[in-house]
């Protein structure tokens, strides 16, 4: 199965994705972490897109779908891969169009303001990337990392000034997307206001998936 997850930044695409992952045991290939991957690791790679993603804007087109292109070549994404956070442009999606066959979109239904309020309590693991919400979906351990027992840290682009430009581009840029996949079918809207149980039911059953 190949799974797009498309949504506004901080709509809970990672969380769902993951948990879609879990169920399915396939993998989740996320270019907003492999760009932080980068920049922890100091590539020049991570050098070239720090800036760019700091300022909530997009890295240009040809950097991320050649990491698409080549995390798609591992064996781990022989038996499929949910994408979280690609395409982001239209470019983006025809790339993809042309690499592999996608059989659901799911394009989570956030409105800004809540996102917003949501943003506020977000947490991140610097070094696995696990994402936490204080009240929503906090750690067993405050301020530590479940899966890794890092300390957590709120991310740089979390911060409110850097998340209002992230609203724009993806209401300019990536929201068209949802036009390019309605006209093939593939497009689910699920509302992603409830909480986090309901709406990874309503994800699921967006997917077909029966649990
Ligand atoms: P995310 O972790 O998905 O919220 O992405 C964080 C940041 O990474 C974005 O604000 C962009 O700067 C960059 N980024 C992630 N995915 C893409 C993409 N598909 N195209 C361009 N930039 C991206």
């Amino acid at each position: 199965m190949k799974l797009v997850f498309l949504g506004a930044p901080g709509a809970g695409k990672g969380t769902h994705a993951n948990f879609v992952s879990d169920y399915l045991g396939i993998p989740v290939i996320s270019a907003g972490n492999l760009l932080r991957d980068a920049i922890r690791l100091g590539t020049p790679l991570g050098k070239q897109v720090k800036g760019i993603m700091d300022q909530g804007n997009l890295v240009p087109d040809e950097i991320t779908i050649k990491l698409m292109k080549e995390k798609l070549a591992e064996p781990e994404c022989a038996n499929g891969v949910i994408f979280d956070g690609f395409p982001r442009t239209i470019g983006q999606a025809e790339a993809l169009d042309g690499i592999v066959d996608v059989d659901v979109v799911i394009s989570l239904e956030v409105p800004d303001e809540v996102i917003m309020k949501r943003m506020e309590g977000r947490l991140t693991c610097p070094k696995c990337q696990t994402t936490y919400h204080i009240v929503c979906n906090p750690p067993k351990e405050e301020g530590i990392c479940d899966v890794c027992g890092t300390a957590l840290g709120v991310r740089d682009d979390d911060k409110p000034e850097v998340v209002r430009n992230r609203f724009k581009v993806y209401h300019e840029l990536t929201e068209p997307i949802k036009e390019h996949y309605s006209a093939t079918g593939k497009l689910k809207l699920v509302s992603g206001r409830e909480n986090v149980q309901e709406t990874s039911d309503l994800v699921f059953k967006a997917i077909g998936i029966k649990r």
